[in-house]
């Protein structure tokens, strides 16, 4: 996919809203447009990376800094003390619907595997 047309490449160029939770040079988190629970953010780094395949084009402090920034983000929302999901849907079968790199961080309520 062409990075002009990634929905995720349009929140990093400021062309398309959303409501930013964390803004560093490399990571990127904002809320997601349909939260599934009460805390829903996306973590992305602003490189495009479609998947969790291409991880290793991103520089290794960068792969690190996306989870860190999900601690932080766990923290800032309140949900650190009770707990949260951290979780990459990848591919068909996980139901991946953005071809950008992202981790949900999920909490404010029980949450249940899958
Ligand atoms: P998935 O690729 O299955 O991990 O899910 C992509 C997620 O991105 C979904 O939870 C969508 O609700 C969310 N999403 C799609 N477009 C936007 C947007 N413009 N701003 C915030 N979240 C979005
Ligand atoms: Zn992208």
């Amino acid at each position: 996919m062409d990075k002009r047309d990634c929905i995720f490449c349009k929140v990093v160029r400021g062309e398309m809203d959303a409501e930013v939770v964390q803004d560093e040079d490399e990571v990127l988190a904002f809320k997601d447009i349909r939260g599934l629970a009460p805390v829903h953010v996306l973590i992305i780094p602003k490189q495009h990376v479609s998947s969790l395949e291409e991880i290793t084009q991103l520089p290794e402090t960068v792969a690190r800094r996306l989870f860190e920034v999900s601690c932080e983000v766990a923290e800032k929302l309140g949900v650190r003390e009770r707990g949260y999901v951290v979780r990459v849907n990848n591919g068909p079968d996980a139901g991946q619907g953005v071809f950008h790199l992202h981790l949900h961080v999920l909490g404010g309520k029980t949450l249940e595997m899958p």
